[in-house]
């Protein structure tokens, strides 16, 4: 497994007891699907229907998944100030360095601001409603559709 940014071979590693493949070179972090559905379980166990891992946009960038080689496609997590990048299909993402302490201090954060969450949640939940009945994946295949 290459590292998408600087070709390094990734390392099997360890991170919030979870295990991902790490970049020694640029720090970064590969990790798969479900292994970021358990970093927010971790500290925000709601079910899936509050996670959501809701994104706003997508853009094609240069990196490729270290599984299959497609191009990642970074988009915006959540409501936040967070981009991590897909592999259109389905093998994992990809966080920089440290992105996944800020996944959880996010979760931690959202944890502590429910009741504001649940306003906002209510104010997406129309446009969001058709985008909810597939898995997250399914979700990201109709944005790159448009
Ligand atoms: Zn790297
Ligand atoms: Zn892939």
């Amino acid at each position: 497994m290459k590292c998408p940014r600087c070709n390094t071979d990734l390392l099997p590693t360890e991170r919030h007891k979870l295990k991902v493949n790490h970049c020694p070179s640029c720090q970064g972090m590969w990790l798969e699907q479900v292994e970021l559905g358990e970093l927010e379980d971790e500290v925000f166990d709601f079910g899936d229907r509050w996670k959501g891992s809701l994104f706003i946009s997508s853009t094609p960038t240069t990196g490729q998944c270290p599984e299959c080689a497609a191009h990642l496609e970074r988009f915006q997590y959540r409501f936040y100030d967070l981009e991590m990048e897909v592999c259109p299909n389905q093998h994992g993402y990809w966080l920089e360095a440290d992105e996944d302490s800020r996944v959880l201090e996010l979760m931690k954060r959202e944890e502590a601001d429910l009741q504001r969450k649940l306003l906002v949640e209510d104010k997406w939940a129309a446009t969001l409603r058709h985008m909810r009945s597939g898995s997250f994946f399914s979700k990201m295949r109709d944005l790159f559709r448009k």
